[in-house]
């Protein structure tokens, strides 16, 4: 098998798993308990919180668990929007966000807020003067992505962390795809609020983080014991937990040599596929993107097709568009890129990763131009 879905989830690193088996089963106590098969437990969450912070650059008690990244969005936005609408009823995201933003957003609109969704440009880049301009005396929270999920775009999140503390508004990142991807420091670069999730960097499921600077002011969503601090409630999942501290202590450790061989296989993709199929583009900035993501489009193929056909070959990627309910939307971000509504539902995402070899690039090299081909010759447009 051929995965190059790495944006969409990720396998279980081996190192992982093997650190999270004993909290199944040997050290499987409540960490509310006081006796010593709960506070072995309690142990290791903590122990996990400090190796998080260590990785992230921040104090241990800003660090919050939560269920994953929609989790945490929601709980930095809704947290935020609720704790504050006293002093403001103003959002600032931008078009491009991960859903996890954006329908929170749309929720809280019903709910008597206003939010300002700013554009990208056609490279996938949030326009910062336009960012600027929206700002307004009741605008309490703005939260741009750090990296974009479909195309991997980098967003200038220390320019906009900036902005946000010169005017004294809290700001928030989806830093869902960028843990593991780019260097974090938290100590550099003044960030309220940061969401992250397992399953993206090798991590298990169901298990995220919301880093919350000690100075921002949340609302719970989630009410109950007094876990987290009583930021979030519920019995900690200390597996996942463990988990979650090996998989980002390993994306820390590993993250420039990994990025070094991911960036070899990546411009073999794009350079091999640019040689040999015609009439396709490559998608988002040339420089400010993570290594690990190409998305191209390609005219006269329709994306869902060429996905089916390589799955034959067991080669899994995902394509630009949403399938709701049968129906495949093109992209909102591609859509929002000023990409064409033909090309955009041509649209391939390939998300390399850890177990990617250059094998795997030669054999896409080789089935993905034959798929097009054959797609093409068939296609009415011909
Ligand atoms: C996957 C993803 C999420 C959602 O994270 P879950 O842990 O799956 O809930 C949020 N934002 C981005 C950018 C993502 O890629």
């Amino acid at each position: 098998m051929i995965y190059l879905d790495h944006n969409a989830t990720t396998m279980v690193d081996e190192r992982v798993l093997s650190k999270m088996m004993p909290y199944f089963i040997n050290i499987f106590g409540n960490p509310s308990s006081l006796h010593r098969v709960g506070q072995d437990a309690r142990k290791a969450v903590e122990e996990s919180r400090e190796t998080i912070a260590n990785c992230l650059g921040c104090n241990p008690e800003e660090v919050y668990f939560t269920s994953g990244g929609t989790e945490s969005n929601n709980l930095a936005i809704k947290g935020t929007a609720w704790r504050n609408r006293k002093k403001g009823n103003h959002i600032i995201t931008s078009t491009i966000e991960h859903h996890a933003v954006l329908n929170p957003c749309e929720w809280l609109e019903k709910e008597g807020f206003s939010v300002s969704y700013i554009p990208a440009d056609s490279k996938g880049i949030v326009d910062i003067d336009a960012l600027k301009r929206a700002i307004i005396p009741e605008t309490i929270l703005i939260s741009i992505m750090w990296v974009n999920n479909e195309i991997g775009t980098i967003q200038a999140v220390e320019e906009i962390a900036e902005i946000s503390k010169e005017r004294d508004i809290t700001f928030h990142t989806d830093a869902v795809q960028a843990i593991g991807k780019i260097p974090v420091n938290l100590k550099k670069i003044d960030i309220d609020m940061l969401s992250l999730s397992g399953h993206k960097l090798y991590g298990p499921k169901g298990i995220g983080v919301l880093f919350v600077r000690k100075e921002s002011k949340i609302e719970p969503l989630i009410h109950g014991g007094s876990h987290e601090r009583n930021l979030r409630a519920g019995t900690e999942n200390v597996p996942g937990i463990v988990g979650l501290a090996e998989a980002i202590n390993i994306a820390t450790t590993e993250i420039k040599e990994e990025n070094e061989r991911l960036l070899g296989l990546r411009n073999k993709l794009e350079q091999g596929l640019i040689g040999r199929i015609s009439d396709i583009i490559i998608y988002g900035h040339s420089k400010k993107r993570v290594v690990n993501t190409v998305s191209v489009g390609i005219r006269n193929v329709e994306g869902e097709s060429v996905l089916m056909y390589l799955d034959f070959e067991d080669i899994y990627a995902s394509s630009g568009s949403a399938c709701a309910s049968g129906s495949a939307e093109p992209s909102h971000v591609l859509l929002e890129m000023g990409v064409d509504q033909q090309l955009a539902s041509g649209s391939l995402r390939f998300s390399l990763g850890r177990e990617n070899t250059e094998e795997d690039i030669d054999k896409v090299l080789i089935t993905l131009p034959q798929i097009v081909e054959k797609l093409r010759s068939m296609s009415p447009d011909r």
